[in-house]
């Protein structure tokens, strides 16, 4: 309780009031009542869960037992007609972290730690054996990896147009991913919005993990006058996810389907940016993702009222999972 009381007076002073402010008015108006019970779950990073990704192709004999121990428990009901039998994926109500595996040349790693709302734009992007698949905007590689362990793609294209964070993701998928998978995996530091036109018409899937204000960790800029700036820059974001989703759609074969995702709870980088795709491109249309929302509805609270072809994860008490936004959509000429 000591240990949880230091972590709480360390953690609430680093909160930056001007981002805290400028949410509160923000959310306050697209997300009504909820707001004040995200912005609780935002503001406690002692209340923060992790979730842990078992790696299918390096697996740990008592890892499981020891997660169970410790209270964990799988975090996506078996069941589901879209989950694979390898994906392992283990989250307990608890906070606290697993210890995170170290980086060892040469060396799998046993699992990924990650927040369990990452997930859903993996599962609902419904990757197949042997399809031709695009990840824009891949760094850190979270969701790479995670792709892989649903489905053993014909042909996966990581790309991430920062240097620095484009070898964090080589180094994330050297240390998840064997030979021979390996072999079928390219990386690339294209920016994203240039690919459609560099393969048009190509991929069976895309998922577009957008740039995006993120919520959690703007929360906790350390340099106020940085987070007025990215503040004041938070449109420009919207037009940038517009062009990675044009080009997306161009990447994508008709008869392809593409997912979009954001950590952010704004409306300007979710729907708006969605609805802007529907409108300009007369050959998209939305694809009902209600049915995994109403499957993973155990681990995970939505913002009511959106529409079937998208999400929106709101952090709670004890599912302290997301800001995490999906929509999907399906290129159909
Ligand atoms: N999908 C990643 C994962 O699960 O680990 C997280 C991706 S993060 C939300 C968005 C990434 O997009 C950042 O690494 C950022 O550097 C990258 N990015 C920004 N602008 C881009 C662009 N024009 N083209 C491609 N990637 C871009």
């Amino acid at each position: 309780l000591k240990l949880e009381k230091a972590a709480k007076g360390k953690l609430q002073k680093q909160i930056c009031q001007v981002v805290l402010d400028h949410f509160e008015k923000q959310y306050t108006a697209e997300l009504g009542d909820a707001w004040s019970r995200v912005r609780d779950v935002l503001t406690s990073p002692w209340c923060w869960q992790h979730a842990v990704l078992l790696n299918r192709f390096s697996p740990s004999p008592g890892l499981e037992s020891s997660l169970a121990g410790q209270g964990y428990h799988p975090a996506f009901p078996a069941a589901l007609p879209y989950l694979p039998a390898a994906f392992r994926c283990y989250s307990r109500a608890a906070p606290g972290r697993f210890p995170a595996q170290k980086h060892q040349p040469g060396r799998l790693k046993e699992y990924y730690l990650l927040n369990a709302a990452s997930l859903l734009p993996v599962l609902a992007l419904e990757v197949k054996d042997g399809e031709r698949v695009l990840d824009l905007c891949a760094a850190p590689g979270g969701k790479s990896v995670a792709v892989l362990q649903c489905a053993c793609p014909g042909y996966f294209h990581c790309n991430e147009y920062d240097d620095l964070r484009s070898r964090w993701l080589e180094q994330t998928i050297e240390s998840f991913i064997p030979d021979p998978v390996i072999n079928l995996i390219t990386v690339s530091k294209l920016d994203g919005r240039q690919i459609g036109d560099l393969q048009p018409e190509f991929y069976d899937k895309v998922l577009v993990d957008a740039p995006c204000s993120n919520d959690r960790s703007w929360l906790f800029s350390a340099d106020p006058q940085r987070a007025v700036l990215r503040l004041m820059q938070r449109k420009e974001l919207s037009c940038l996810q517009f062009q990675l989703l044009r080009s997306a759609v161009e990447a994508l074969r008709p008869g392809g389907s593409l997912v979009y995702s954001t950590c952010t709870l704004s409306r300007a980088e979710n729907s708006d940016v969605i609805n802007l795709i529907l409108s300009s491109c007369s050959n998209v249309v939305p694809v009902d993702i209600s049915g995994m929302a109403r499957g993973v509805s155990q681990e995970f609270t939505f913002l009511s009222g959106m529409q079937q072809h998208e999400l929106l994860v709101l952090p709670e008490k004890g599912r302290a999972w997301g800001p995490m936004y999906v929509a999907k959509l399906k290129k159909v000429s």
